[in-house]
């Protein structure tokens, strides 16, 4: 078994990574209202209210529903991809669309899943790479839609992290350790020195939880790299969003993605990256 999936690696995680993302559209819908939901009960206790008795809410219940109509979707309709190939991008029952979104990411976590197998070849590599990788896609898409990181996933992806760097599967375990701490503490002192200076809260704490994340899994020598290449594609797009979208100046943007995004490109060229810019510094 082992030497079959070896033999087809790329294949294989390709495949896998492909339902992986089914999977994440999952978390990526529910692990929000699942959260409001918690935090709804919390203040319901808090004053002293009796809890709602409302129907479990959970990753695996209740089972997917178009949101138009709320027909059930059977295990058939929930085939990566080639359902909604099948289905035409409609719902069986009531014909409407069904976003692109869900193929989008069942396809790019297949596809970058096939790529990270290639890069980092069959072993012990691949497999935190993946994790890494299934994690930043869930937090890019979840921060994306609510602004919102959860520790849920930062946190264990953090401790995840130091434990593949235990003997050195990424980077050796003293880079990981200050990856982490250089990683958190470096935003939270932005984030202070902006809030004294303006009174605005510019980014969250999850932010810091993402890059001490990154830190741990990568190590302490790639967080510069990281940050450069999220504050450049982050005010690309920022600006652009304001010169042309008339996105108000105030309205918050997201950071979440960028990093997320950052760390996938520094997980994959980060040594090529530090070298070339070192040797740009002389
Ligand atoms: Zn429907």
């Amino acid at each position: 078994m082992i030497e079959l999936i070896g033999n087809n690696w790329p294949a294989f995680a390709g495949l896998f990574g492909l339902c992986i993302g089914s999977f994440l559209n999952v978390v990526i819908h529910r692990l929000p209202k699942m959260m409001e939901r918690e935090w709804h009960e919390q203040c319901l206790e808090l004053h002293g209210r009796e809890s709602e008795n409302a129907p479990p809410l959970n990753l695996s219940q209740p089972r997917s529903r178009c949101p138009a109509c709320g027909h059930q979707i059977s295990a058939l309709e929930n085939i990566p991809v080639i359902s909604y190939l099948f289905l035409r991008g409609r719902c069986s029952a009531c014909g409407d669309r069904i976003s692109l979104r869900y193929p989008f990411i069942e396809l790019m976590t297949g596809g970058i899943s096939a790529f990270a197998a290639g890069h980092f070849g069959f072993g012990w590599a691949a497999v935190g790479a993946l994790i890494l990788l299934w994690a930043l896609i869930t937090l890019a898409a979840i921060d994306y839609d609510t602004q919102l990181l959860p520790d849920s996933i930062t946190l264990p992806l953090l401790w995840i992290g130091l434990a593949f760097n235990l003997n050195g599967t990424m980077t050796n375990l003293s880079s990981a350790v200050l990856g982490a701490m250089v990683g958190y503490l470096a935003l939270w002192s932005v984030f202070w020195a902006f809030k004294l200076a303006t009174g605005k809260e510019g980014m969250g704490y999850g932010d810091f939880k993402l890059l001490a994340a990154l830190g741990a899994w990568l190590g302490w020598q790639m967080l510069p790299a990281i940050i450069l290449l999220s504050s450049i594609v982050g005010a690309v797009t920022g600006i652009s969003l304001i010169v042309f979208a008339q996105h108000g100046r105030n309205n918050p943007i997201p950071f979440g993605p960028y990093l997320a995004a950052a760390g996938v490109i520094v997980l994959f060229w980060g040594q090529e990256l530090t070298r070339t810019y070192l040797g740009l510094l002389g």
